[in-house]
């Protein structure tokens, strides 16, 4: 029986790291995804997309630098919406172009989302997620100095802008969403973690800068359309103990509350598979069926139990971890 799932894509979907990011680089990564992401439809699923937006909205803050003794610049804000666009436009392409040729004439079509944070968020107080290009210290040093900015010295690398992560809300045209997913849509949602938006007490938005963690808005999403399946699909195929050490040992089929253990102790690592163990465990504790992490190429594999890692209730009575992964496998209906 068909699924609804979320699928949380990953900055490998969009960009390779070692590629400068051109136009056609990008929509080549994204048709490759398509591909991924059409077996997931074709098999039968409900699928809504989310995506990051690290590296655009980088290079449009480079353009924004550069170019504003012509044009004025945007902030941060205006720019994820702009990116949301541009991800989403490519997306809508690649994805159509890839259902057509099985005959799958579903529409594909992003929503502009807007991300509702609390004015309070600690994370405020915090500013710590870097955004955009490095630079030397005396741009960094003016910045803090004329605009109240802040920026942090990243690991010898340069001077870099950080902004404030705060926790996801709501999600405004969450009805939308819903009503669009309803029509048999495949919707691309809440791309770079939405544009986070706070509400005044006289009623009034207003659209700040910080950056919403994907992976925590695409939890977010996934819980307001009550989503079957939270899938985040990154480099990896699989959230590991001991990353990249020789005791590394990948999680398959594991409850939330052993995740929750090896989260504690802690195997991953902040700002990259941390998040999204958080999140998957987020999604199953506030009544998901499951939450899948691997990489793009095992998507469907995961969705059929065979791989990557998948995380399950507590009471999910048939998984019996006494016994082996196969048999499991075979026994199971979760
Ligand atoms: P994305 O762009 O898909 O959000 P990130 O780079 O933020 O991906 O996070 C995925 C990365 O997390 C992996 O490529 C891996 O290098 C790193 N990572 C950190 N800890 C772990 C872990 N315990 N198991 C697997 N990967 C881990
Ligand atoms: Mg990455």
């Amino acid at each position: 029986m068909g699924k609804r799932i979320v699928i949380a894509l990953g900055g490998n979907a969009i960009k390779q790291p070692e590629e400068e990011g051109k136009a056609e680089e990008q929509l080549k990564n994204i048709q490759n995804t398509a591909e991924e992401i059409k077996k997931i439809v074709k098999a039968g699923h409900e699928v809504v997309i989310t995506h990051g937006n690290g590296p655009q909205v980088g290079s449009l803050l480079i353009q924004q630098e550069a170019a504003k003794e012509e044009v004025p610049a945007m902030p941060l804000d205006v720019c994820g919406s702009q990116t949301q666009g541009q991800i989403g436009y490519m997306i809508q392409q690649a994805l159509r172009e890839k259902l057509e040729q099985v005959e799958i004439d579903n529409s594909v079509i992003s929503v502009i989302t807007q991300v509702l944070v609390d004015e309070d968020d600690e994370a405020f107080k915090n500013p710590a997620k870097p955004v955009g290009p490095f630079y030397g210290e005396k741009h960094a040093k003016k910045m803090i100095e004329k605009k109240d900015e802040d920026w942090i010295e990243d690991a010898g690398r340069g001077w870099r802008k950080v902004v404030p992560s705060p926790i996801p809300k709501g999600i405004l045209e969450i009805d939308a969403i819903k009503s669009l997913v309803k029509t048999g849509a495949i919707v691309i949602a809440s791309g770079g973690g939405g544009i986070p938006v706070i509400k005044h007490e006289d009623g009034t938005y207003q659209g700040v800068e910080a950056v919403i963690d994907k992976d925590r808005a695409g939890e977010q999403l996934a819980e307001e359309i009550e989503a079957d399946i939270f899938m985040v699909l990154t480099e990896v195929p699989y959230a590991a103990l001991n990353f990249n050490t020789p005791e590394q040992k990948n999680l398959n089929v594991t409850k939330v509350s052993e995740m929750k253990k090896y989260l504690q102790e802690g195997h991953f690592a902040d700002g990259s598979m941390g998040p999204k163990v958080e999140s998957a465990l987020e999604f199953v504790e506030n009544g998901g069926q499951k939450a899948i992490i691997t990489s793009l190429d095992n998507g469907l594999k995961a969705l059929n139990k065979n791989n990557g890692t998948i995380i399950i209730p507590d009471n999910c009575e048939e998984f019996d971890s006494s016994k082996g992964y196969e048999e499991t496998l075979a026994a199971s209906n979760f």
